[in-house]
């Protein structure tokens, strides 16, 4: 049985009634019914949720406790995803077959890569003279988007607290419930109090109170670039590590020679994942202009495959954008793309249905690459397709955003795509259609962020590295 009506934060351990009186509605964006909400939290609340993280905070603590304490997390949200999965679909849209899979299923995996690095992990090395050695970084305030509610948590909270970091939590307002079961997991494992906080409300005062307060070491942030900038000058003022995950723009390159019906059908379908709400979404498919028309047809056939509708019907690939200001900008993207020339493909902004925010799979033609669709994150199911001359104009195109999360490369044979690849300014590309890899590193180049989640690399952000000088070694008489 779901609780949706949330009137507690969890700190210290406990639920505890917070210090403000207000609450944050949650919307259901398929049927823009109120399903419940959250507290709006204070930075009094902040402050608590700070302290009993400090509290909980032993540098001391043994990787074998860790390990001990990650099993039973792990253990305790796995049994809870079918739940967390209704929830995702409920507070965001998700169609349950995304919900049930991508939603929960990539968490799931990304935890367990941690366990599996925590695991294997030297802490300690010798390098000359010094012993090396790596220790929890100290508290850490995790700030998260609402696009994969449950995934987004996961990549902070589970690597935080293999490495031994106590966490204070803000996830978005758009799709917080999924979060507050998460956080009955991790009540349910009996970590030490104060290990994982949870504080919700507006991101300008929750948010900001954390990334500017005094008593956090570290402050991992998944949002909008705009946003992730003002993290990242809050926290400078007091200089604690930031570790931002932002928007992108990435880019589908499809060389001369690939498998154009391959590339191009997988291509629709990434851009489509999740209602086109993913950040490393290829949201810019570069086709060779002489297979230009061909890519076209393609294209719009695979869309059509692509079903809005109910999130809890089974057959549907699209639900909602997860709120009505998330809906508004999309439909202003693709009015404000027509109006700049682009040619619609399939789609468009026309009402689909009566009620709930959905969007019809739109692709745009002959987009300029320094037009606004060219160049910035919709973030929602909108594709735009742009022709290059060779493939050097493809990297020209494919480098000219201010973005550089992800991507991919289609070629005739893997060697000349990972060529063409190690050129492109990116955190992350696959490779003639190599599948995901929760262990990757994942993060941004240019403004698509600094740091790495995920895997080892994701592990390490959440570590210090201390070095002692040893003596020389005593003569022996
Ligand atoms: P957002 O508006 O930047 O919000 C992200 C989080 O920051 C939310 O919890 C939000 O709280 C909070 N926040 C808002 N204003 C803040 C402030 N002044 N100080 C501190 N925190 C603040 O992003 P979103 O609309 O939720 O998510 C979509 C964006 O996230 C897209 O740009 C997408 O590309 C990016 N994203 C990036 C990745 C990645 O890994 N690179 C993954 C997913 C999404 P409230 O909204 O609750 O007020």
């Amino acid at each position: 049985m779901h609780n949706y009506d949330r009137t507690e934060l969890f700190i210290d351990g406990q639920w505890i009634t917070p210090n403000g009186t207000g609450t944050v509605e949650v919307i259901d964006p398929a049927t823009e019914e109120v399903i419940g909400g959250v507290p709006s939290g204070t930075a009094d609340d902040v402050d608590a949720a700070v302290a009993a993280a400090r509290r909980a905070f032993d540098p001391l603590v043994s990787v074998a406790e860790r390990r001990e304490r990650l099993a039973r997390v792990i253990d305790a949200m796995q049994k809870r995803l079918p739940d967390i999965a209704e929830t995702i679909t409920r507070e965001m849209g998700a169609p349950v077959r995304i919900a049930q899979s991508v939603q929960t299923q990539v968490p799931l995996a990304v935890a367990r890569g941690i366990a599996d690095v925590l695991e294997k992990f030297e802490f300690e090395e010798r390098v000359g003279n010094s012993l090396v050695v790596r220790e929890p970084y100290g508290v850490v305030a995790a700030i998260t988007p609402w696009n994969y509610p449950l995934y987004q948590v996961v990549a902070k909270v589970i690597p935080a607290i293999a490495a031994g970091c106590p966490v204070v939590l803000k996830p978005s307002n758009e799709a917080p419930l999924s979060t507050f079961e998460f956080v009955e997991a991790i009540q349910a494992a009996g970590l030490p109090p104060g290990s994982v906080n949870l504080v919700t409300g507006p991101g300008r005062v929750i948010g900001e109170h954390m990334a500017a307060h005094p008593e956090v070491d570290l402050v991992s942030f998944t949002g909008s670039t705009d946003v992730g900038a003002r993290v990242g000058e809050l926290a400078g003022k007091t200089v604690k590590k930031v570790a931002l995950e932002l928007g992108g723009k990435s880019a589908n390159v499809i060389l001369d020679g690939a498998d154009l019906a391959t590339a191009v059908k997988v291509g629709v379908g990434n851009a489509f994942l999740n209602g086109g709400q993913t950040c490393m979404a290829w949201t810019r498919m570069l086709v060779p202009q002489s297979r230009y028309a061909e890519a076209l047809d393609i294209a719009a056939a695979a869309a059509a495959r692509y079903t809005v509708g109910d999130p809890w019907d089974p057959g549907t690939r699209i639900g909602p954008s997860a709120s009505r200001s998330q809906f508004e900008t999309v439909l202003g993207y693709i009015e404000r793309a027509q109006r700049d020339g682009a040619r619609l493909l399939t789609g468009g902004a026309e009402k689909i249905r009566d009620t709930g925010y959905f969007v019809a799979p739109t692709i745009f033609a002959d987009v300029d690459p320094l037009s606004e669709l060219g160049q910035e994150e919709v973030f929602g199911p909108v594709l735009a397709i742009i022709p290059f001359t060779d493939s050097d104009d493809a990297l020209r195109i494919a480098n000219a955003t201010p973005y550089g999360l992800s991507g991919a490369v289609w070629a005739a044979d893997d060697d000349t795509a990972i060529a063409f690849a190690r050129a492109v300014q990116t955190g992350q590309l696959d490779i003639n259609g190599g599948p995901y890899n929760p262990v990757a590193p994942f993060g941004g180049y240019k403004k698509s962020g600094i740091g790495r989640e995920l895997g080892r690399y994701g592990f390490e952000e959440y570590l210090q590295t201390k070095a002692l000088q040893l003596p020389a070694p005593k003569a022996s008489a």
